[in-house]
């Protein structure tokens, strides 16, 4: 158990994630900053966080995640082989999480 994997913010623990998958889904401004190293999702529906890093504490909120644009491609089956470390039932978990995070911003 590593017991700082915890969101910045507000302390809920993380599911971790691959930096690839990272990349593929914060908007384009922002994939040059991804750096190759472990991220977490925030698993908090009342968070505004959806991805970050622990060591220099990099942030990711939902405004800058293009999770609207994937979620109408409808390209999940490319998203979850992306991330071996995660279980297909995470991410099912973790969209449906983000998807309710942007439906309470709407
Ligand atoms: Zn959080």
């Amino acid at each position: 158990m590593e017991k700082n994997d915890l969101c910045p913010v507000c302390n809920s623990k993380g599911i971790k994630v691959k930096s690839i998958t990272v990349k593929h889904l914060v908007i384009d401004e922002l994939a040059d900053q991804i750096s190759d190293d472990t991220y977490f999702i925030c698993m908090n529906e009342d968070c505004d966080v959806v991805y970050y890093k622990l060591n220099n504490e990099k942030i990711f909120y939902i405004k800058e995640v293009k999770v609207p644009v994937w979620l109408k491609k409808d390209a999940s089956p490319k998203f979850i082989c992306y991330c071996n470390q995660v279980t297909e039932q995470q991410i099912i978990n973790a969209v449906a999480l983000l998807f309710k995070k942007l439906l309470v911003k709407l």
